[in-house]
């Protein structure tokens, strides 16, 4: 038999598939020397008790299963967050909880004709049990998990300064759809790094029939977390990682904090042994450590602040950040220029071609000797 056309092959693909459009990763470059402040790591390593406690598992266990539901971790959760184990889903990366939610929540298109109706204006015409919605900017990862599953996106502009609009506000603009079926909401948000009063957040989610998500991946360097509201409201859940603050993205443990039946949900349609041994072995390790993660929190947080106000001596205009990153705007030259001008210097810094952040640099936060490098090579190149 000849070999199959690659027209061919195509056709044994799905449709939606081959339409999709890949989330794209920051890179993960081996350079020598590279000061790499792209991906929002965390430039200071594990507790030498969790790099103990990790290589002390590293053994013949390795060839039996970890925990299916990560229970140890989850029961210690609790205890830190006051809930109890059932309230907590621990997943491979809170990437993987985001991708469950959207499966969970959320029906698929069916057929060409509901797809028009989603497009539809009017609220009342809206098939909102369809709808992943989301504010732009936010996680660039929130609309691939809609295409992949067939969903509608919903992607509604936040107010100037990256602030969340009011309720009067979105209300009155009828864009957003508070019967959406899911809804994320990036909390302090990304790119831009601006926190979000609880009380706002309240406000909003109260008024909201489908199922929200708090994305809390950056909460630990803001001032206050929306934590309770995942306790005190049935369709709201909170989504936390290991991954940024704990220094642990290269073990994937994120979770997610909720009602017991939406978690129940959750848990259903996982993947049996979906966390990793060595990923639950690190991050209870790293709830035994907490007070050194907070002063490693705070370390980065005076870093911020002292970047922010270098970068504003030199022109750049920096937005006040709640994260482990700054979104600046650079002066004279465009963001893409500085981009590669940095690049040249051995200063990785991302850049996001989405319209509305295009401008734009964002900036994770070092250790001080790689702010001041980046700070002596935007001199240079002005
Ligand atoms: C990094 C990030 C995540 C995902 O983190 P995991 O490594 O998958 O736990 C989720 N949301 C936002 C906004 C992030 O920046």
């Amino acid at each position: 038999m000849p070999l199959m056309s690659s027209r061919q092959m195509q056709t044994l693909i799905r449709p939606l598939v081959r339409g999709l459009t890949p989330y794209v990763p920051g890179e993960q470059p081996k350079i020598k020397g590279l000061i790499k402040l792209n991906t929002n790591e965390n430039p200071y390593p594990p507790s030498p008790r969790v790099l103990a406690a990790t290589r002390a598992a590293v053994d013949g266990r390795l060839r039996l299963y970890p925990n299916p539901t990560a229970q140890p971790l989850r029961e210690k959760l609790a205890r830190l967050h006051n809930c109890r184990p059932e309230n907590i889903i621990v997943g491979n990366g809170s990437d993987e909880l985001l991708a469950l939610a959207v499966r969970a929540f959320v029906e698929p298109i069916v057929g060409q004709a509901s797809r028009l109706s989603l497009a539809a204006k009017t609220p009342a015409l809206r098939c909102s049990k369809s709808i992943v919605q989301f504010f732009t900017p936010s996680y660039s990862l929130y609309p691939v998990l809609g295409d992949i599953h067939g969903a509608a996106r919903n992607a509604v502009p936040l107010s100037a300064d990256f602030a969340l609009p009011s309720l009067a506000e979105l209300e009155r603009a009828r864009q957003w759809d508070f019967r959406a079926a899911l809804t994320f909401l990036t909390t302090p948000n990304a790119p831009s790094g601006r926190g979000y009063r609880t009380e706002q957040l309240e406000e909003l989610c109260c008024a909201h029939k489908g199922v929200v998500v708090l994305d809390e991946a950056y909460v630990d360097f803001a001032r206050e977390n929306a934590l309770a509201l995942a306790l005190k409201y049935r369709h709201v859940l909170v989504a936390r990682t290991f991954s940024k603050a704990y220094s642990l993205c290269f073990q994937r443990v994120g979770y997610c904090v909720g009602h017991p039946g939406l978690i129940a949900a959750l848990n259903k349609i996982r993947d049996s042994y979906n966390v990793n041994g060595l990923g639950q072995v690190a991050a209870l390790a790293t709830l035994d450590d907490l007070p050194r993660y907070r002063a490693n929190f705070q370390r980065i947080i005076v870093t911020r602040e002292q970047l922010s106000r270098e970068l504003e001596v030199l022109g750049f205009r920096v937005f006040p950040s709640h994260t482990n990153f700054i979104l600046v705007r650079p002066p004279k030259y465009s963001a893409l220029w500085w981009l590669k001008k940095l690049r040249d210097r051995k200063i990785l810094v991302r850049w996001f071609s989405d319209p509305s952040v295009q401008d734009y640099l964002r900036i994770t936060i070092g250790r001080p000797d790689e702010a001041a490098a980046l700070v002596k090579a935007a001199k240079t190149i002005l």
